[in-house]
């Protein structure tokens, strides 16, 4: 169980599946370090490692423990790129900032194996490739496009069609698509506590159950207070992505929290798992509210797909996600549904993520609209080398000033509407 959770979405095949301890001790006292990371997902994760390793002193402060956000509870498929194809990024951000996205974006899943592989981490990570599924000709077309968009930046992925799709899907509901042979799939919560585990080893404070409650200026830097201690600290990074709260309410409007929900079988047969995505890609269709699903290293099934607020319509969501599993697959009718788990993600308006100065050395990163796993350990480590003194014209991916989304008192509401429209677009095939 996710411990001090909603329990509509507490019950997590990753929690019951941990292979490390989640208790971290609570900061106490006086604390000094080169930088303060506040968050500790893949964002600061990444971040704290990054800076440890070029010899700053680091304090990493969780309100819970690491990996208890997003990072913890995903679905674990590694996706590449950003929401956009790189003909997109180009003419949005221009040739420079564009072609340095493009290669931060296609490779953020190769740094997610390197450190996987130098730290040894033991989280069950496999890279068979991404799926992604068109239910339509058109989102057929798109998918296609992407491909070849790819192809003249260093390539990625391959086009498949129905028969393609249907033999790797193990379903014929969809008409084909692409595969992203830079993807694969993890164990998120090993991966973050795995990389909380190398933080350790690199020299990094790390402390649960520690909600950073204020940033006051200090000379020289700032002094961020918990319930029972304060770091002081030249620099802080802020990577609290959707779960950003009242410390800083400007960097919270600036997203859109939304639900993830996601459902786990027990462990299927041979039988089973062999008809089901047999080589073990994870998929992830193009439906607006897409549905995303995976076998995990032990052969349970998991599916995944957008929530609401409402825990009401969470726990209907819950129950409609092991329907449409036996639609798409009717032989898992009868198996035994054991997790039904979900958190937040965090949209922006220009579903783009997003690195802010929110004041002169207290810098965030956040906004990965439901794809993090790679791109969000890739941003932590640019958040590293901006807070260990790079200009931010040199790095990978350009900062932006906090722009609130309009209307954010009433974003639940807003959500709501907003997920019921996309679902009517879906139905409707547009
Ligand atoms: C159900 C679900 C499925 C998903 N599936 C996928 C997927 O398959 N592939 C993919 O790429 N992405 C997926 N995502 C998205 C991905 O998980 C996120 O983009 C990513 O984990 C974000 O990482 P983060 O470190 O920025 O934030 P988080 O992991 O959310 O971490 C934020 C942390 O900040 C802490 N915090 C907040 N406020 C404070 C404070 N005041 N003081 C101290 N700590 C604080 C929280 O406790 C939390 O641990 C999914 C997300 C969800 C919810």
């Amino acid at each position: 169980m996710i411990r001090n959770e909603r329990a509509v979405i507490a019950d997590s095949l990753w929690s019951a599946t941990a292979n490390r301890d989640v208790s971290f001790p609570a900061l106490v006292g006086a604390h000094n370090a080169d930088v303060a990371v506040i968050g500790a997902g893949f964002t600061g994760l990444s971040a704290a490692l990054h800076l440890a390793e070029t010899g700053a002193s680091v304090v990493l402060i969780d309100a819970q423990h690491p990996g208890w956000g997003a990072s913890g509870r995903n679905g674990g498929q590694i996706n590449v790129g950003l929401k956009d194809g790189p003909q997109d990024i180009l003419a949005k951000f221009g040739g420079d900032w564009g072609e340095k996205m493009i290669r931060m974006a296609g490779q953020a899943a190769d740094l997610v194996f390197d450190l996987i592989a130098r730290h040894g981490i033991e989280c069950a990570a496999t890279r068979p490739g991404w799926l992604r599924a068109a239910h339509t000709p058109k989102t057929l077309r798109q998918l296609h496009g992407l491909a070849d968009q790819w192809d003249a930046h260093g390539g990625g992925m391959t086009k498949l069609d129905h028969n393609a799709m249907h033999r790797l899907s193990g379903t014929d509901a969809y008409l084909g698509g692409v595969i992203d042979h830079r993807g694969g799939v993890l164990h998120p919560l090993n991966y973050a506590l795995g990389l909380a585990a190398a933080c350790s080893r690199a020299g990094v404070a790390i402390f649960g159950d520690s909600p950073a409650t204020g940033i006051a200026p200090i000379a020289g830097g700032y002094e961020v207070t918990t319930p029972s201690g304060h770091v002081q600290a030249a620099k802080v990074i802020l990577a609290t992505n959707a779960y950003s709260g009242d410390l800083t309410p400007a960097l919270a409007q600036s997203v859109l929290p939304v639900r993830s929900v996601q459902v786990a079988t027990a462990p299927l047969s041979d039988n089973l798992r062999r008809s089901i995505l047999p080589e073990g890609n994870a998929l992830s269709d193009a439906r607006r509210l897409l549905l995303y699903f995976r076998l995990d290293a032990d052969g349970r099934f998991l599916m995944g797909g957008r929530g609401t607020y409402n825990d009401r319509s969470t726990a209907r969501q819950i129950a409609w996600l092991r329907k449409i599993s036996v639609d798409l697959f009717p032989q898992l009718d009868g198996v035994d549904w054991q997790h039904g788990w979900g958190g937040f993600v965090a949209l922006t308006r220009d579903h783009y993520p997003h690195l802010h100065e929110v004041k002169p050395g207290i810098l965030a990163g956040l906004g990965y609209n439901g794809r993090g796993v790679a791109i969000a350990t890739a941003m932590g480590r640019e958040l590293a080398h901006w807070a260990a003194g790079a200009d931010p014209a040199h790095l990978n991916y350009p900062t932006s000033p906090i722009t609130p989304l309009p209307f954010s008192f009433a974003r639940e509401t807003l959500v709501e509407a907003e997920i019921l429209r996309l679902r009517l677009l879906d139905k409707l095939g547009l």
